[in-house]
């Protein structure tokens, strides 16, 4: 049996927090890990903006429905559920990602939470595990699921590595660079290709 992983942010929809800096307006939401290194370091960065220009989860939510998949992501990812089970793998919250996931027909999705008071602000986070990636492709491996994985960055590497395959999918030169191992391709019909190769069970 065959499972395929698939990273959220870079594969099917833009990041979501550069989308919503550039909605809104708020430069300084526009760090990430190149940035600020230390998750925990940014997310309470994060948070403490938010608060500071009022952004409730509803009117985060809001904004987040105003973006779309990437070109093509919608009609990828029904190609490749027709032939795959398909698991999405994502460092993102799920009330974050839930208005895109609409737009994607609301595949599987693994990623972490948040919690929200009454008034709907947002007042921690909650990671789902270490690693999570990489220990969601080796529970699988454990039901016996044979696992294709792809992403685009730094965050995918041991997910890649945990797999029975891995592919590198809109990765910037330097991942592709310092990851050789991987096939590394930029269009979902590349992609396509590059799961059909992996699988076992598919033939090109
Ligand atoms: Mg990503």
């Amino acid at each position: 049996m065959e499972l395929a992983c698939l990273d959220l942010e870079g594969v099917l929809i833009p990041e979501i927090w550069i989308a919503f800096a550039e909605k809104t307006g708020i430069e300084e939401l526009k760090a990430t890990t190149r940035d600020i290194p230390d998750y925990d370091v940014l997310m309470k960065q994060r948070l403490r903006i938010l608060d500071e220009h009022g952004y409730g989860l509803p009117a985060i939510q809001e904004v987040i429905s105003t973006l779309d998949p990437l070109p093509c992501a919608r009609e990828f990812l029904d190609w490749l559920r027709e032939r795959f089970q398909v698991v999405i793998l994502s460092d993102t919250f799920y009330e974050f990602a839930m208005p895109l996931m609409k737009k994607l027909g609301y595949p599987a999705l693994l990623c972490h939470k948040l919690e929200v008071a009454d008034n709907g602000q947002i007042t921690n986070y909650l990671l789902r595990q270490r690693d999570p990636k990489r220990q969601s492709v080796r529970a699988f491996q454990l039901l016996n699921y044979r696992v294709i994985a792809t992403g685009d960055s730094y965050n995918d590497t041991t997910m890649l590595g945990q797999a029975e395959a891995g592919i590198l999918f809109h990765a910037p030169q330097n991942v592709i660079d310092e990851f050789p191992q991987y096939p590394a391709v930029q269009e979902f019909e590349e992609l396509k290709k590059e799961f059909l190769k992996a699988s076992a069970v598919h033939s090109v």
